[in-house]
């Protein structure tokens, strides 16, 4: 089971009160650094995929490693919503933090208005198929439309969408989408999520801590 907190543009807690928990931790750039200096394992919300160059605002696999920074989430809603992140772009990041050594995260999913039109496997096979199948490869399945709304998928939905996922790529499948301490182990005991990807409930330790103690029950 693997659990991993995205704190977003939130400063986050202190990472000292997070020390033995076992988590990933996606902090902020800002604050990779004190993340790892804590023996967090520390992964960045986005990578770009050059080495470097004239790419303003973006940081390269290389320059995480230099931190000690494990791996790095990708294509996550956010960045694809908001940002004009593709398919394509979301690959190439994946692919150059892989072969760079880092892990990924890579999230997938589908909007309200795709999932009513019945095009939720139609989104997921395109989202998934452009990835590339690698042992540091971590998928997070998050319905936009349970992200940050208090919407959760049920435990039937995610565990549907992770049999489908699994089906096209063999690798673990994290669920995410207002994961909380009261809903955790429902979703946990799904047989094909192997874990959460947690945002607003993993800036409260108490919460982070509760989901963490349901996946090491599962585990
Ligand atoms: C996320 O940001 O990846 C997420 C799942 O957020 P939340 O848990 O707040 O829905």
């Amino acid at each position: 089971m693997i659990v991993a907190g995205n704190w977003k543009m939130f400063r986050g807690p202190d990472p000292r009160a997070l020390v033995g928990l076992d988590a990933i931790v996606c902090p902020p750039y800002t604050r990779l650094a004190d993340c790892v200096a804590a023996g967090l394992t520390t992964y960045a919300q986005n990578v770009h995929w050059e080495s470097e160059g004239a790419f303003t605002g973006e940081i390269s696999p290389p320059m995480l490693l230099e931190l000690g920074v494990a791996g790095s989430l990708v294509g996550h809603s956010e960045r694809r919503q908001l940002f004009g992140e593709t398919d394509v772009g979301v690959a190439r990041r994946a692919e150059a933090a892989l072969s760079a050594g880092l892990s990924v995260i890579a999230c997938v999913g589908e909007t309200l208005e795709q999932r009513e039109a019945n095009e939720t496997e139609d989104v997921l096979r395109r989202q998934i198929t452009a990835l590339p199948q690698d042992d540091r490869l971590v998928i997070a399945y998050e319905p936009v439309w349970a992200i940050g709304t208090g919407l959760s998928a049920t435990p039937e939905m995610a565990q549907d969408a992770h049999a489908f996922i699994k089906s096209l790529l063999r690798v673990p499948v994290l669920y995410g989408g207002s994961v909380k301490p009261d809903n955790a182990a429902g979703l946990f005991a799904q047989p094909d999520v192997d874990g959460a990807l947690v945002g607003g409930a993993s800036l409260d330790v108490d919460s982070f801590r509760a989901i963490c103690q349901a996946a090491a029950s599962r585990s």
